[in-house]
């Protein structure tokens, strides 16, 4: 059962909310001058508690985020989303005095609903994030008895061995850093935009030479030539986030071409109209019609890794990074004739 807390001065008003609200949900009054320290579903608070008690309550918000934890404020101000700037980010609806019961009902059932929803995305992240540590764990300890097994028969019996069985010996060494290093993408990818996003100006120039300075060892050894064609137009990104996504967009792009051919590249970057527009255009082996929206689902590999290497968690990364952002992903392409994959962000 929800539970709402009242922080409205009034002991009438109170009385009558309690009698009202508590046919459908578990109630608590807090009593004025006392300290406001009482667990909630719903806090329904009036003006002068809503001033009183501001810093408090941010903080409780702050302390649930990324979970929803609505404020309704019952209000004697007419128009007070005009009159009070960025209320919003303390208030979540509000009524103004004297209250409707109806009008009251829905936007507390309403209110209930989003942090029931919220609760049960909370619930089932720590499901997951507790399921991928306990998967990763028993995984390692798995690869690392194979490693340790591997290594005791090429130290006991290595010199006995045939040519075909050290061969193998290094097949299982071979695949056990594999499986080292697809665990840690699986972690890292789970792990992607668990934290706050961060929002700053980014010059956009800027940011692409960084993203490109860190993928100058695979720059160099395929000879890529890259052009850069971007104003010096700001973004408001997560550092982080822009920077997985870039730089994933940009290392496919030195990845996926046909053998023999020197990468050629376009990043391109302008903000109009208060959008932010990053393309990366390529000269490698395009994609497909129906194999162009599979690409971003997780480990969806269209060739061999002997073709080219990778575990198909690159494109997801970006899509999760960019949506997290509000953004947009997507691709135009056509088989041999190169790639054109874009970003859309709030500028
Ligand atoms: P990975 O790079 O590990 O294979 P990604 O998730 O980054 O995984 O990409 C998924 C698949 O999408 C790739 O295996 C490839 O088939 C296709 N792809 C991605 N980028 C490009 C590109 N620039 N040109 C052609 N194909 C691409």
């Amino acid at each position: 059962m929800a539970r709402i807390v009242l922080v409205i001065e009034s002991t009438e008003n109170r009385r009558l909310l309690n009698s009202f609200l508590s046919a459908y949900h578990s109630i608590g009054e807090h009593e004025h001058g006392e300290p406001f320290e009482e667990a909630f579903d719903l806090c329904i608070i009036d003006d002068p508690n809503l001033s009183r008690f501001r810093t408090e309550l941010e903080a409780r918000r702050d302390a649930e985020h990324p979970g929803f934890l609505p404020v309704l404020l019952l209000t004697r101000c007419q128009e007070i989303w005009a009159k009070v700037p960025n209320l919003w980010q303390l208030v979540d609806e509000s009524i103004a005095m004297p209250v409707a019961k109806l009008e009251l009902q829905a936007r507390v059932e309403i209110l209930l609903r989003a942090r029931r929803i919220s609760h049960e995305l909370k619930l089932r992240n720590e499901d997951q994030e507790a399921f991928i540590q306990a998967m990763s764990h028993d995984l390692r300890a798995s690869v690392r008895a194979v490693t340790m097994f591997a290594e005791a028969v090429s130290v006991s019996d290595g010199e006995h061995l045939s040519q075909d069985g050290k061969q193998d010996l290094e097949r299982i060494r071979w695949a056990a850093q594999e499986m080292r290093e697809l665990i840690d993408s699986l972690l890292h990818f789970s792990r992607l935009g668990r934290g706050e996003v961060r929002y700053e100006p980014l010059d956009l120039r800027n940011y692409i030479d960084t993203c490109l300075r860190n993928l100058q060892g695979e720059i160099r050894s395929r000879h890529a030539q890259i052009k850069i064609k971007a104003k010096n137009g700001v973004v408001q990104a997560d550092p982080t986030l822009l920077k997985i996504a870039l730089t994933n967009l940009l290392s496919n792009a030195i990845k996926f071409v046909p053998e023999g051919t020197e990468p050629n590249i376009t990043v391109t970057a302008s903000v109009k109209h208060d959008l932010c527009r990053i393309e990366v255009d390529d000269n490698g082996i395009g994609i497909s019609k129906e194999n162009q929206q599979r690409i971003f689902m997780p480990f969806v590999r269209i060739y061999s890794e002997r073709e080219f290497p990778g575990i198909g968690l690159g494109l997801p990364s970006v899509r999760k990074a960019v949506e997290l952002m509000g953004g947009r992903v997507g691709v135009e392409s056509e088989p041999g004739q190169g790639s054109r994959f874009w970003i859309e962000l709030a500028a």
